[in-house]
This record gives structure tokens, sequence and C-alpha cells, in this order.
């Protein structure tokens, strides 16, 4: 750092020269009003707002299940449905419901939704919830298999 008045390399201080904000070594303070330490660059803590709403943490967790695509046609062939009845009541094309029991077209979340209600079966899995809870599970210890093999 230099200073604003002289250009010398030196410990820089705060001061009110002529009515202007400077940065002076100590020198030159003297041409103007040494400003209080404090006043130097405290930048003021800002809350920052969080990039993420709750539920949008919540959407990203989830991930379907294994076998989403057997688990929807046996949930349809349970209920009765034919693909275009199903097709019909969460408003896709008989061939997306086909490709969707295929796993060969991965639905939208929404689709998802319309298919967890229609055929009353759970297709996402909460991936982040079970990660967090697996944290806090300790490893099992060899006193613990001895307690669980009585
Ligand atoms: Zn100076």
């Amino acid at each position: 750092m230099k200073c604003e008045i002289c250009g010398r390399e030196a410990k820089l201080r705060r001061a009110l020269v002529e009515g202007v904000e400077m940065l002076v070594c100590q020198e030159c303070s003297r041409y103007g009003i040494v400003l209080p330490e404090k006043r130097a660059f405290v930048p003021k803590p800002k809350k920052k707002p969080l990039p993420y709403s709750k539920d949008v943490f919540e959407e990203m967790d989830k991930d379907l299940v294994p076998d989403w695509g057997k688990k929807i046609r046996e949930a349809r062939e349970r209920k009765g449905l034919s693909r275009e009845q199903l097709g019909a009541m969460v408003g896709e094309k008989t061939t997306t419901i086909a490709k969707i029991e295929n796993e060969e077209l991965r639905p939208t979340d929404e689709t998802v939704k319309k298919l967890e209600k229609v055929l009353e079966i759970k297709l996402f899995q909460e991936v982040g919830k079970a990660l967090i809870k697996s944290k806090g599970t300790r490893p099992l210890t060899i006193g613990d298999l001895l307690k669980n093999a009585k």
C-alpha cells in the first residue's frame, strides 16, 4: 500500500484531508485529520439469503426407487388398468407410459407424483434424508454383534 499523498510505501492510516478520505502515511497524516481506526474498512456483515428454499432442497433429495418401471407396471396391472387408461389418468400418451414402464423414459417429477397418487405406490425415495440418517448411526462394534447374536 502506498500513501496517497507522497506515494511512499508505509503503514497507512485513514485520514480526512481537505474533506476527502485518503489513505496516507504517518508523515502525511498531519495534513489532515486522522480518522479513528474503527472507521477503516469494516465491511458490515450482510445476512446472505439462502440460495435455495427448503422446498428446492427437498425436491433435489428425491430420487426414483429402483425398478420404478416394474413397480409402475405391476401397480397398474393390480389396479386392472390398461396403459391407455393410466395414460389418460396422468395426462401422458400410451407410448409414454410404455416407455416409462420399460424405464426408457424417466417420467418428470410431476408425472411421478400423479402416478404415485393414481397407483397408490411410492416412487420417490428420499436420498438426502436417508444419508443424513445413516450418518447418525455409529458403526457396529463386536459387542453389538454379540448382543444381537444372543
Ligand atoms: Zn505520505
